[in-house]
């Protein structure tokens, strides 16, 4: 018997995933609002760095309604956009610059985790499991708006970086 037999082995597989991959942003959230110069843009940070707590919290929620121990199972994909944030970080750039970086890094991030959210609760519908659909709903909402905070503030500070 294969290991994914069906759906909803897959919806497990994916929620370890993204288990892991939040807990890779618990530690690279406070980084990226160190590295931030905007007050605007560590608030952002700071502020999803709380968001993302709850999100770990209502994955943990889906894992009891699998009725399966909160397990993470290594995410590469974040691991490497996390990696790329990092390698940013490192560079000598000027503070409005590195900004505009930080923001680009940050919405690959978001990108990354509406398109599994939007996959998870999809999953999590087709197969009947409406409370963990409404969990994934509500950090999917989340994600879609840090994102949509993340463009506005790009709107105003990238310009700051086009002659810093
Ligand atoms: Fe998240
Ligand atoms: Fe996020």
């Amino acid at each position: 018997m294969s290991k994914l037999k069906n759906l909803q082995d897959l919806f497990l597989d994916e929620v370890k995933d993204i288990y892991h991959a939040e807990k890779q942003l618990l530690k690279a959230l406070p980084k990226m609002a160190k590295a931030a110069s905007s007050d605007e843009l560590r608030a952002a940070f700071e502020e999803h760095l709380e968001q993302t707590q709850t999100h770990v919290e209502r994955l943990e929620k889906v894992f009891e309604l699998l009725e399966h121990a909160p397990r993470g199972k290594k995410c590469e994909a974040m691991e490497g956009l996390i990696k790329e944030g990092s390698h940013l970080m490192e560079e000598d750039a000027e503070p409005a610059v590195m900004d505009a970086g930080l923001i680009a890094s940050a919405q690959k991030v978001e990108h990354y985790e509406i398109a599994t959210y939007g996959t998870l609760a999809t999953f999590a519908q087709n197969l009947g499991m409406d409370k963990a659909a409404k969990l994934l709903e509500e950090t999917l909402a989340e994600e879609k708006e840090t994102d949509e905070n993340l463009t506005e503030l790009a709107s105003t500070l990238n310009f700051e970086a086009i002659n810093s």
